[in-house]
């Protein structure tokens, strides 16, 4: 297989879709199937070797519930020709739709990987590696986030440096970060962080409440200012916002040393800082989006 030929077949993978649902499945099985060839592991895994790393990366960056479909892509990804089982007959000769069990894998030790002609490119060139890890992280993930998922997966972070592909693709209205600053008069709609240096804030970013890799618009009603800590934070989903009453309501999951935590949840529960005219206020489909497939559920409870 030729590098173009690669790289166009996991550019057309399919991808579960129903609605507006994040599905991150079969990219975070494929970026952790590259970092094992990166690290020059065996050409196959043992489903019960990789089955708590996948659980452990869609229940950190999946939507909530994502973890108890952890097989699935092990068993799909071969109808997109970028995956190989080996097992016994009873198990490869099923049809496609005939997902196995989680018994099924964990007891026969079924093992996959990519197609050898594809891992024997990916370990010739690893630029091609690379690029095809970018891509996948750019067409999941929003930016704030990347260098963490990257990092889960075991790849290394510097594959988030050079261009977005993704975003070269579809273009960016080039105002949406000036405008939504403005909106919120250049200050985190969490802490009010508003450093700057001479006139160029430091450190204040435009969020997109429903990602933009989820095609979510440029539209102020979209977006919120946040520093770069809360951004972060909001995209990882250790917090939402409600769409009646614009109280931040952290996750139970968020923890940390006791300064930390306490300065982070002395939010649970506030307002938001709300943009400065009613126009630019967040609008209630993309709150209820983030909430669904961002938030780590379930909330600390409110008073
Ligand atoms: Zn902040």
């Amino acid at each position: 297989m030729t590098r173009d030929e690669i790289l166009g077949a996991f550019d057309r993978m399919r991808v579960w879709q129903r609605g507006d649902q994040r599905a991150v499945h079969k990219p975070l099985l494929v970026l952790y199937a590259l970092a094992k060839v990166g690290a020059g592991d065996t050409a196959t895994i043992d489903w019960n070797e990789a089955e708590p790393h996948l659980k452990a990366l869609l229940d950190e960056l999946g939507p909530d519930g994502s973890g108890s479909s952890r097989h699935h892509p092990f068993w799909h990804l071969q109808t997109d020709g970028l995956w190989q089982l080996e097992g016994p007959p009873s198990i490869l000769t099923r049809p496609p739709s005939a997902t196995p069990t989680l018994g099924e894998l964990r007891a026969h030790h079924v093992r996959g990987g990519f197609p050898t002609a594809v891992r024997e490119a990916l370990i010739r060139d690893p630029q091609l590696l690379a690029t095809i890890a970018r891509r996948i992280v750019d067409a999941h993930f929003p930016e704030s986030i990347r260098p963490d998922v990257l990092a889960a997966v075991g790849l290394p972070a510097h594959l988030t440096e050079a261009a977005s592909t993704v975003e070269q693709l579809r273009r960016r209205d080039p105002a949406f970060r000036e405008k939504v600053l403005l909106a919120y008069q250049y200050r985190c709609g969490v802490c009010g962080h508003n450093l700057r240096l001479g006139h160029q804030p430091i450190g204040l970013e435009a969020a997109h409440i429903k990602w933009f890799q989820a095609k979510g618009p440029d539209v102020v009603p979209n977006g919120i200012a946040l520093c770069s800590l809360h951004h972060k934070v909001f995209d990882l989903g250790a917090f939402t916002i409600l769409p009646d009453s614009y109280q931040m309501i952290f996750s139970q999951h968020l923890n940390g040393s006791d300064d930390s935590a306490e300065k982070m949840l002395a939010y649970h529960g506030a307002s938001l800082i709300l943009p400065q005219s009613r126009d630019y206020m967040p609008q209630p489909e993309f709150l209820d989006w983030h909430r669904k497939q961002v938030f780590k559920s379930p909330q600390r409870s409110l008073g």
